[in-house]
Parts: C-alpha cells; structure tokens; sequence
C-alpha cells in the first residue's frame, strides 16, 4: 500500500529535498583532482546539518557516513575513505537528508577536470535516461511504464543496467515500497496517484551488467572494471506529471562538470 502524501508532508519533503540539493552542490563546487573523497563526505555532511538537517544514510543499515561516494567503476554505496580523485576520473555522490522525520535522496555523477568524450558520453546518457523515465512519471500512469522508458533508451545507446538495484518509494523511511525498477515491460505495478513520492535513479553501466560487492561489505562494483554513472532525483507525482523535490528553486537538477 503506498499513500500519497499530504499537503504538510510533502512541505517536509521538499524541504529535505532542498537540503540534499545544496549539499550537492556544496559536493560539485569542491569536486577536483586531488581532492579525497572523505573529503567530500565532510562537505556534504556539513552543509546537511547547516541547513537543518539529518544526514539519511549515516547509520541507516549501519552504513558510516553522510554520503555514498563511488569512483569510476564503483556503481554505488561506495564508503568514502582516503582515495584521492584526479583528473579525468568520474565520481558519483549519492545523498539523503531528513528534515522533520521526511527523506530526500539523490545521487548525479560528476566528471573530475576534463573527462574523455567516450566518459562523456556515459554521463550524458545516464542523465537523459532519469529526464526520459520521468516522463511517465504522471498521475493514471503504471509505475513500469517509468522503467520501461529507462531501459529502452540505455539499452538503445548501449549501455546496461544492474539487474538487482533499482529506485523506490521514500518518505519517513528512506527506503519504502514500490520499488522502481529501472528496465522491463510497461503497464505493471501501481498506478500512480497525485502525492507519491518516489526516488527514480537509474545506475548506467559501460559495459556488462555484472557486478560485486567490494571486500568492505558495502561498494558496488562493475564485475568488469568499466565505468558505472548513477543519476537519482526523490519527485513526486502531480495532477500533470511530476515535480522534482531534490533541487532549489534556481535550477532544475546538478550540472556535470
Ligand atoms: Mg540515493
Ligand atoms: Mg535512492
């Protein structure tokens, strides 16, 4: 059973959403070669608390830290640690605040300096295939209809997906029903309603669509060492389509780069 939100919920999560945003951008502005990725946790963890809010992760199924910080072939859930980005890498931050008990969660990929084009292109793709599913995503639509589109157009530009990690409802859980898959037929799962919130984030691998668990329990890694982008934004359903909660009112979503 997924509930649409209230009026008073959904100011919460906008809210949250707004937090995430800004420690995204806090994360973007400091994203260079030579900067580590504990040090990016730092950021993302300040900005969080500066702004009236609880880091989402830190602690949620034990993970350590504010934000997942996963390099190149990383995929996701990577733990930031002393690993040092430098030019040319790829870095995907993935981040979730709560504010009065509501979540908000996204993750983008950014490019360390100057990426190659092949790099590019992964990344523009990755962050097209969310801007396709989210059309669909609309009040009297089925939940699938959004992972069929993803999948369509990654699959179409040669890319695959993990077979086992997908989006999901959020609210005063992170993590709550429905998940979202990113590939499939259309027309199965929920219909959705005006005031669901879900996170849609497709994870876009280079090459195959195998992958493994680092030793540390947590990381995600592409099974053949290619690189992996991730693209996440928490919406909710309107009357007419959808509006995005993890941003500020100034931009639509992060910009690579
Ligand atoms: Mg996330
Ligand atoms: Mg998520």
């Amino acid at each position: 059973m997924i509930n649409p939100k209230s009026n008073q919920e959904l100011t919460y999560m906008k809210k949250a959403g707004i937090i995430v945003a800004l420690a995204h951008r806090a994360a973007q502005s400091v994203i260079r070669d030579g900067i580590t990725t504990n040090q990016i946790n730092e950021i993302v963890e300040k900005t969080i608390i500066k702004n009236g809010g609880t880091p989402s992760f830190k602690g949620l199924y034990g993970f350590p830290t504010a934000a997942c910080i996963s390099v190149n072939s990383v995929m996701v859930h990577g733990i930031p640690d002393d690993t040092v980005l430098h030019d040319g890498d790829i870095v995907s931050v993935d981040i979730g605040a709560c504010y009065k008990g509501y979540h908000g969660d996204s993750a983008w990929t950014y490019a360390v300096g100057n990426v190659s084009e092949e790099v590019n292109a992964l990344l523009e793709i990755g962050e097209k295939s969310l801007f396709e599913g989210l059309k669909m995503a609309k009040a009297g639509n089925h939940l699938t209809d959004i992972s069929h589109v993803i999948g369509e157009y990654v699959f179409g530009h040669g890319y695959s997906l993990p077979r086992d990690y997908a989006g999901h409802g959020i609210g005063t859980s992170v993590h709550e029903d429905p998940t979202v898959p990113n590939f499939g037929p259309a027309g199965h799962g929920i219909l959705l309603e005006e005031g669901m919130t879900l996170a849609i984030e497709p994870m876009v691998l280079a090459g195959k669509p195998q992958t493994r668990l680092l030793p540390d329990g947590w990381g995600v890694i592409s099974k053949d060492g290619k690189l992996s982008a991730h693209f996440e934004h928490t919406i909710v359903i309107t009357k007419n389509g959808y509006e995005i909660l993890t941003t500020t009112n100034e931009e639509e979503h992060p910009t690579n780069g």
